[in-house]
């Protein structure tokens, strides 16, 4: 496996990603909502990777749009670390790639816009491209 490293903007949140494909394999996708494009947030998962966030404090949680996924923030700096998705007790979320170190490895960035999806086919793409999620 190998294992990346990151955190929030104060450093209150570490964020790991551990995958079995190189960082520079991987494009994040950059989702066209008014939410995600006002943060400048761009997500990377893998259904066959882990996302781990480490909180000194624990995670504010928001919910926008359709409410069906939670954005997970640094409550003291306000940085989006990830979204994630709960179901039948197993996590499966996207993390911010930006605040990795390697983030210059990826390659260049998609637009995705899942604000397009009905409800049922959102929760069917994030099984099929999410990473498992564990948040401590
Ligand atoms: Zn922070």
């Amino acid at each position: 496996m190998h294992q990346y490293f990151g955190k929030c903007g104060c450093g209150n949140v570490v964020v790991q990603f551990s995958s079995r494909k190189e960082i520079s394999s991987y494009t994040s996708r950059k989702c066209d909502c008014d939410y995600c494009m006002q943060r400048g947030i761009e997500y990377l998962s893998d259904p066959h990777s882990q996302i781990t966030l480490i909180a000194k404090t624990p995670l504010k949680q928001e919910k926008q749009g359709s409410e069906q996924a939670t954005f997970l923030l640094c409550a003291k700096c306000q940085t989006v670390v990830g979204v994630g998705y709960l179901n039948e007790g197993v996590s499966v979320g996207s993390l911010n790639v930006r605040l990795l170190d390697e983030f210059d490895h990826l390659q260049k960035s998609v637009v995705v816009s899942p604000k397009t999806l009905g409800k049922t086919q959102k929760v069917r793409r994030w099984r099929e491209l999410w990473s498992q999620l564990f948040a401590k």
